[in-house]
């Protein structure tokens, strides 16, 4: 009789109905055809079209109703999520701390597909290998400046509160997204991304679509499918989200780290090239643009490119709107797809032996069609680019003698330029992007830097690319440890506050095995790499004389492999190719071949060293420091070993100067299958990532420390009048602590020893002021 209340009371139906069926999605038509609203609405045609007004006005309606109503009701079914917050959701909270309880309790959380879990304020984000709704702008809405309490567990809720302590606190942030490959890294760091930008205001839309295109233009050209991830992440990603103090997002930088190059070249069975390799075949096909790139219509046999499917061509038109929309050129891009094409012709390039009476370890092209491809898409004379591959010049006491290659010779400069090109294209990339999303210089900013790195990884056969990536991991372990265990231990002791010690798995000793001088292990390979004699088995024996290490070891029934214990468990690597890898050596016959080309873009990669009238031909800027690696002068010196110690320290350096987040993802099982906890596989993840520490160490812990000086800037307002400015003493800073309400602090002899949740209470309180 009287439609308005019936509306109201329908729209708590309407909230049922979507929680019992909140799988399907429904959509406002879905809502109205759902069996218990047709039965209740019977003929009541005025009252069910103006519901139908009601819900398309509010179109959200269906969502936050569902919120409301979950809060009020909590759902344990298989199929239903729980958006409700409750004590469970921290394992700091848990009574008993055996690894047992833990593992349940994580087991029965992702059986609810409530994948996120705290431990204080660490993120555990298992896998849900599968899509979950909750991810939409009504959950950043919901995620947004609200106490982390009110809500379950959530990775929204860790960007919110490394932005909002940036904003509170005028101090760069870090989010430092560990765990090992497909645990969920890149997604993760994808959605920290998307709430950033949310939170970074709208005011500025076309900029928040670009920053919301790097990463998916930079991994196209940096992520690969392995056996482990059909979207693994071959390079170490650090993205800064760059705001304004006041908290609108205003442009974005990212370092990359160490990029898997030699994947150009050679992939392992079952793995993949560069998904850009494939996105731009696909799409050149479809634009009938092969023959343009000079590649040819079937698939090239070196890069085992499959025929141009629907979904790459799809890939390839998202990387060229990325392209256009972060800006840019028509010619650069053009570059791009032509440096490309000019790799996949040089992998074609084959070689043949010359024998004649005198010489016979000389080499030929037979078939010049892919070196004249390459050529002419590089801008540069075959016969020229023929000689740099097949000879070389050295200089010996003043004279320049003409050296020929051997077929395997030939082939590893053809390889070494390939590498080259890729990984310099690469970086070029990234600091085009950088120039391009470069706030201007005349804001101040500050930064949330989010770091996505390649996961730990342990294969059936395991090579250099392996070691590389697993000892940034262990880089990455030892600053967590630093930051969770030690530091905080340290730092309780020196400001006389009581904390028992916590036993933790110290991974220094790993590190100093990998990274010492003169006699760690990447030290020893890096000085049999400048012997010429050198081979596989000098270097495992080099490897066995001087490493006394527990934690490496040489197999007995094993050749040429060693074992190293890693803190995520013990990987065999085998030397195959790790001299070579190591060198990377690009003769300078290629240098000076690359360096005559007519392609602006190909001067600018091998002109040395980069000047900045070189990067001014494309407006490139910034961001020198990507390229001093690109010196000619270092390319004997500058190994990959030497490289990764070096930037592995830039990104710990700049992760130390901000404050850091942790989120630590957890993969449940390897077959990548929604619903399945494999026990097993987490027990094994919980105990490298130190999780059961980390509960304890949080519990008891006191993760913010301030000065009591800082404090009483900071939140004087809460018992002082404005005006007042009181003394930044011990005792005001008391003062504030109990007008605030606040329980459970303590305090060190220059700090105050808060919670993670004082500090949310605190900036309420600000904010209420
Ligand atoms: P790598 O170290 O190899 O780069 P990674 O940790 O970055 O691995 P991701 O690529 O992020 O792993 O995740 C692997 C796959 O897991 C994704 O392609 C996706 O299918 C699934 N996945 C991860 N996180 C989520 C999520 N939050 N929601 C849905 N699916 C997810
Ligand atoms: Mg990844």
């Amino acid at each position: 009789r009287n439609p308005d209340q019936w509306c109201r009371s329908f729209s708590h139906f309407i909230g049922q109905c979507l929680i019992k069926d909140f799988e399907a999605r429904p959509s406002v038509t879905h809502l109205l055809e759902h069996p218990f609203i047709k039965q209740a609405h019977g003929k009541e045609v005025a009252v069910r079209q103006q519901l139908a007004t009601l819900i398309q006005e509010q179109q959200e309606i269906g969502i936050i109703m569902s919120l409301t109503l979950c809060r009020h009701e909590r759902i344990n079914t298989r199929k239903t999520l729980i958006i409700e917050s409750s004590p469970d959701d921290d394992l700091v909270n848990l009574e008993f701390l055996d690894e047992e309880t833990i593992i349940s309790h994580l087991h029965k959380r992702y059986d609810e597909l409530q994948v996120y879990t705290y431990v204080g304020d660490i993120l555990i984000a298992l896998n849900p290998f599968q899509n979950l709704s909750i991810y939409s702008p009504q959950f950043s809405k919901l995620y947004h400046g609200v106490k982390r309490a009110e809500n379950p567990p959530h990775i929204f809720a860790t960007a919110d509160a490394a932005y909002q302590s940036m904003v509170t606190f005028c101090k760069d942030q870090c989010i430092i997204i560990s765990g090992e490959s497909g645990a969920g890294k890149t997604e993760s760091a994808h959605l920290i991304v998307q709430h950033l930008t949310f939170l970074g205001k709208a005011n500025n839309r076309t900029l928040r679509e670009k920053i919301l295109q790097v990463n998916p233009l930079v991994e196209a050209f940096g992520n690969a499918c392995t056996a482990i991830n059909d979207n693994s992440s071959r390079f170490g990603k650090y993205l800064e989200m760059k705001f304004t103090p006041t908290g609108a997002v205003i442009g974005a930088k990212i370092s990359e780290y160490l990029l898997e190059k030699s994947r150009v070249i050679k992939q392992a069975i079952g793995e993949k090239n560069f998904h850009i390799f494939y996105y731009i075949y696909a799409g050149l096909y479809h634009q009938d643009k092969l023959k343009t790139y000079r590649l040819p219509d079937r698939t090239p046999p070196r890069f085992d490119l499959y025929t141009a499917t629907k979904l790459y061509k799809e890939q390839f038109d998202a990387i060229q709107e990325c392209f256009r929309n972060i800006g840019f050129t028509e010619e650069e891009v053009n570059s791009v797809y032509q440096i490309l094409s000019a790799i996949l012709n040089t992998g074609n390039i084959e070689f043949a032996a010359i024998t004649s009476q005198h010489q016979t370890d000389k080499s030929e092209v037979p078939n010049s069609e892919a070196l004249e491809n390459a050529a002419c898409l590089l801008s540069i004379g075959p016969e020229e680019l023929q000689e740099a591959l097949t000879s070389q010049c050295v200089v010996t006491r003043g004279e320049t003698i003409i050296r020929t290659n051997t077929v395997d010779k030939a082939a590893d400069v053809r390889d070494a330029m390939s590498k080259a090109l890729y990984g310099r294209l690469f970086s070029w990339i990234v600091n085009r992007i950088n120039s391009l999303l470069q706030p201007d210089t005349n804001t101040s900013c500050m930064n949330v830097g989010i770091l996505d790195i390649f996961g730990f990884e342990n294969f059936k056969k395991n090579s250099f690319e392996q070691l590389c990536i697993n000892i940034a991991n262990e880089q990455i372990q030892f600053y967590f440890n630093q930051h969770i265990f030690a530091l905080e231990q340290m730092e309780y002791q020196s400001e006389g506050v009581d904390a028992s010690l916590v036993e933790y798995e110290d991974n220094r000793p790993i590190l100093d095995m990998f990274l010492q001088k003169p006699m760690g292990l990447l030290s020893l390979l890096d000085e049999e790499s400048r012997f010429p004699q050198a081979t596989d088995q000098t270097l495992v024996d080099k490897f066995e004389d001087n490493l006394r290490c527990k934690y490496f070891w040489i197999p007995k029934r094993m050749e040429l492999c060693f074992g190293i214990q890693h803190y995520a468990g013990k990987v065999m690597y085998n030397v195959n190719g790790f001299l070579e890898k190591n060198r990377d050596t690009l003769p300078a016959d290629i240098v000076v071949v690359l360096r005559t080309s007519e392609n602006k873009l190909l001067q600018q990669l091998f002109s040395s060293p980069l000047t900045k009238t070189a990067l001014k031909c494309f407006g490139v800027f910034g961001g020198m420091n990507q390229f001093s690696g690109l010196n000619l002068d270092n390319f004997k010196r500058s190994t990959p070993c030497l490289v990764s110690q070096y930037s592995l320290m830039d990104l710990l350096s700049k992760m130390v100067v901000g404050q850091p987040h942790f989120v630590r993802c957890i993969k449940p099982n390897d077959d990548r299958q929604a619903l399945r906890f494999c026990r097993e596989r987490v027990m094994v993840q919980l105990r490298y990532t130190g999780i059961l520490e980390t509960v304890n160490i949080r519990r008891q812990g006191y993760s913010h420390r301030i000065l009591f000086e800082d404090f009483v800037n900071r939140y004087y307002y809460l018992a002082f009048r404005a005006h007042q400015m009181p003394e930044s003493s011990k005792e005001n800073a008391v003062a504030v602590l109990k007008r605030a309400k606040l329980e459970d602090w303590v305090l060190g002899k220059t700090k105050v020893f808060l919670r993670y949740y004082h500090v949310e209470q605190l900036n309420l309180l600000l904010r209420e002021v």
